[in-house]
């Protein structure tokens, strides 16, 4: 049954309540849910429910087609002049002797280990220190894209611009000028973590603040560039705190259009300070997606990290409003599996990724960071996938 067919189905259900009702009648008019209905979808709605709805809405944007994309991180440091409590990543800078800090050649090389292959994307990110000062990153940027002019550049999130902009005594406006003009594409969509200053205050209170976040992915979509944006949930924030990050992120997007992809991240409890904190359940992590998908309205994509939620809650959060689930990574990133994620290693080849979509009836595309595609996998056969010819023997009549 298709999207369109399970959405009629569900109108036919007679238990289904007035509220409900009024909400898919909303999806299937196109209409957005306000704060309140938002909230009550977390509440009250069941996970097949949830999942109809944001299925009729990813289907409709993007039919079967589920996007990936060949890229390798880059993590200049984890050690970190602030001290977020859901952090497993960095360690304080007094603890020194136990973290790492890429010079520029040791990036530039990491990048030069890529000259051979096929990616088109450098995701930059990690810990805040003093020495990754402005000039540090444009000249990294700069250095990577003399190169490899190919290669896109996607680097650090409003947490390192707040720091590093106010360090040079430059405006947010200028700084990412400046950045734009040194080789930085986009920006990826960390650091928003709760937007709520009662939770924010309490779990990540010395970085960059909501409207900082907001107002540095603000000026860069003024400048015609693009950025993702996340929401680290499932610890201490209420449904009411979630909406409340959905909203703010719903209104910069009404204002700006520059939004991509939002990215829901998974709190994990491992080596960090809310050890004590149960993760969330697997339900609840679906749930999460579809009522995003639902309420971001204006938002293109919703991307799940198979490297966070494991190879299989990915394939089936593509139900559940998912179109995106990341890259290839290839075992470059260590944010998540120092969090506790299943992937200790996260690396897929391009095969993996393609079978993985495939394996739940859906279309494999690679896209580049700007969603354009690269290669429409549907029908594309691997050599080692090529089932073997039988050729007839001759008959050899005596
Ligand atoms: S979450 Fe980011 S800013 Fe916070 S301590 Fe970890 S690396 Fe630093």
């Amino acid at each position: 049954m298709d999207s369109a067919n399970q959405l009629e189905t569900l109108f036919n259900n007679k238990n289904l309540s007035n509220q409900h009702r009024e909400i898919a009648q909303k999806v299937k008019n196109n209409e957005r849910i306000t704060f309140d209905e938002g909230v009550h979808l977390y509440q009250t709605a069941d996970l097949s429910y949830l999942g109809v709805l944001a299925n009729y809405i990813r289907e409709k944007r993007h039919g079967n087609n589920t996007y990936f994309n060949r890229n390798f991180h880059i993590e200049p440091t984890n050690l970190c002049v602030y001290d977020c409590k859901f952090c497993s990543y960095s360690v304080l800078i007094k603890e020194r002797s136990e973290g790492w800090e890429y010079t520029m050649d040791e990036m530039l090389n990491i990048v030069k280990s890529y000259d051979d292959q096929p990616v088109t994307e450098a995701h930059i990110v990690g810990g805040v220190l003093p020495q990754y000062d402005m000039d540090f990153y444009m000249n990294l940027f700069t250095a990577i894209k003399k190169h490899r002019p190919d290669l896109h550049v996607k680097a650090l999130t409003p947490v390192e611009y707040h720091y590093i902009f106010k360090k040079a005594k430059v405006d947010y406006a200028t700084g990412m000028k400046m950045m734009k003009e040194a080789g930085l594409e986009s920006m990826p969509g960390g650091g928003a973590e709760i937007f709520h200053p009662d939770i924010r205050n309490q779990i990540a209170k010395d970085k960059c603040n909501a409207d900082q976040w907001l107002q540095i992915h603000e000026e860069w979509h003024k400048l015609g560039m693009r950025s993702n944006a996340t929401m680290l949930y499932g610890h201490i924030e209420t449904f009411e705190h979630r909406i409340d990050h959905l909203q703010r992120l719903r209104d910069l997007q009404d204002k700006t259009g520059g939004f991509q992809t939002f990215i829901p991240l998974k709190f994990r409890n491992q080596d960090n300070q809310m050890s004590n904190v149960p993760e969330s359940t697997v339900v609840e992590d679906l749930r999460n997606y579809a009522i995003s998908r639902i309420y971001l309205d204006n938002f293109d994509h919703i991307k799940a990290y198979w490297a966070m939620i494991s190879r299989s809650t990915a394939q089936l959060s593509l139900n559940f409003g998912v179109d995106d689930i990341d890259g290839t990574l290839d075992d470059t990133t260590k944010i998540y599996s120092m969090a506790g994620a299943e992937e200790q290693h996260p690396a897929m080849s391009t095969k993996d990724l393609v079978k993985l979509i495939k394996d739940v009836g859906r279309k494999p595309i690679e896209r580049d960071t700007l969603y354009n595609v690269v290669t429409d996998y549907e029908n594309v056969e691997f050599a080692d996938e090529v089932k073997p010819k039988y050729y007839a023997l001759p008959v050899i009549n005596n």
